[in-house]
C-alpha cells in the first residue's frame, strides 16, 4: 500500500469507529473491502490491549488488599483462582549468563530430604548477582536458617510470586519496586542449603508451580508467551509427586536395606570398596545405580545412591 492509499484507509478507519460512522461508510462504499481489513487488523490490536487491560487489574484482585510483608505463604487454598492465564513475556533469567549456571534440581519429591522440593535449583558462586524474574514489587525480605536462609520474594503483575533462596545478600528492601532483570541479591549458601546455589521458586497464591514448565532454563527463555494455570490440574500433579514419594517412604522404613533409596555422601579418602562394606553392598551395585564405573574417582561430597 503507498502513502497516499495508507492514508485514505486510515482516514476512513478514523471515521468508521468516530459517530459519523455510517454516513462516512456510505460515502466510502466503494473501498469497503480494505475498509473490513484495516477494521480488523485495528479490532484485534484493541482487543489485545483491552486483554493485557484485564490481565493487569485481575492481578492486583487476586491478591486483593493482602499484602504481607511478614508470612510468605499468607493465602487460602480456596483462593487460589480455578484458572489463570500468566503473561510471561516480559521474563529475565533470575541469573547471570555463565556455562555453569544450570538447572541442579529439579521440582518435585526429594528422596534426599524426604519432601517436596517446591522450587528449583540453579548453580551460581556466592556473589554471582541474582535478578528478579519479571517487574514487581518487593513482598519479603527475611532470613530463615533453617530454610531459605537469606531470601527475598516478589509479587509480579502477571500474577506470579517468585521467590529466590539462600542468598549471602538482600539488595532490595521490602515494598521497593523492582524491574525485571534488576539485580535484587547476590548468590549464596545461607539456610539449608549444600553448597552455593540459587533456590527458585514460582508461586499463584502460594501454590508452587513448577517453574521449568514456565521456563527453559537452558535456553534462558520461556515455554510459551502466556502459561494456563490451572488449579485443579496442577494440585493434582503436586500431589500425585508428594503421595509417590510419601508411599516410598512408608515402604522402605529406615534401617531397611532396600537399595536405591538412600544417600551417602562421600567423604574424602573414600573409595568404592571402601563405601560398599561400609554400606553393606556390592561394588557393582553402587556402580550400576549410580551409574558410575569401577574406576571412576569419586570427589568428596558427592551423593550416591544405595
Ligand atoms: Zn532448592
Amino acid at each position: 500500500m503507498n502513502l497516499r492509499a495508507f492514508g485514505k484507509a486510515a482516514a476512513m478507519l478514523f471515521l468508521t469507529i468516530s459517530p459519523l460512522a455510517t454516513q462516512a461508510q456510505d460515502l466510502l462504499a466503494d473501498q469497503a473491502p480494505i475498509d473490513r481489513k484495516m477494521k480488523t487488523v485495528d479490532s484485534v490490536a484493541l482487543e489485545r490491549i483491552a486483554i493485557e487491560r484485564f490481565e493487569k487489574d485481575f492481578s492486583e484482585n487476586l491478591y486483593g488488599e493482602n499484602w504481607n510483608t511478614m508470612n510468605p505463604f499468607c493465602y487460602a487454598s480456596k483462593d487460589i483462582p480455578n484458572t489463570y492465564k500468566i503473561d510471561l513475556r516480559s521474563f529475565a533469567m533470575p541469573v547471570p549468563n555463565k556455562s555453569y549456571a544450570k538447572v541442579t534440581s529439579r521440582f518435585g519429591y526429594r528422596p534426599r530430604f524426604g519432601r517436596m522440593h517446591k522450587g528449583i535449583d540453579l548453580k551460581v558462586y556466592t556473589g554471582d548477582t541474582i535478578y528478579a524474574a519479571f517487574d514487581g514489587k518487593v513482598r519479603i525480605k527475611k532470613y530463615e536458617g533453617k530454610g531459605y536462609g537469606y531470601y527475598l520474594v516478589l509479587r509480579h503483575e502477571n500474577g506470579l510470586e517468585t521467590i529466590y533462596g539462600h542468598l549471602s545478600k538482600q539488595l532490595v528492601n521490602i515494598n521497593q519496586e523492582v524491574k525485571a532483570g534488576q539485580p535484587i541479591g547476590l548468590g549464596g549458601n545461607t539456610g539449608r542449603s549444600f553448597g552455593s546455589h540459587l533456590h527458585f521458586e514460582t508461586r499463584i497464591m502460594g501454590h508452587p508451580i513448577n517453574p521449568e514448565l514456565l521456563f527453559n532454563f537452558a535456553m534462558r527463555d520461556v515455554t510459551n508467551d502466556f502459561y494456563v494455570f490451572n488449579k485443579t490440574a496442577s494440585q493434582n500433579d503436586y500431589n500425585r509427586m508428594a503421595s509417590a514419594g510419601n508411599a516410598k517412604k512408608t515402604a522402605n522404613p529406615a534401617g531397611s536395606q532396600t537399595t536405591g533409596k538412600h544417600w551417602y555422601k562421600v567423604k574424602s579418602g573414600d573409595n568404592l570398596s571402601k563405601i560398599a562394606k561400609k554400606l553393606g553392598v556390592s561394588v557393582n551395585q553402587l556402580c550400576k545405580q549410580n551409574n558410575i564405573k569401577t574406576t571412576t574417582v569419586l570427589k568428596a561430597g558427592r551423593l550416591l545412591k544405595y
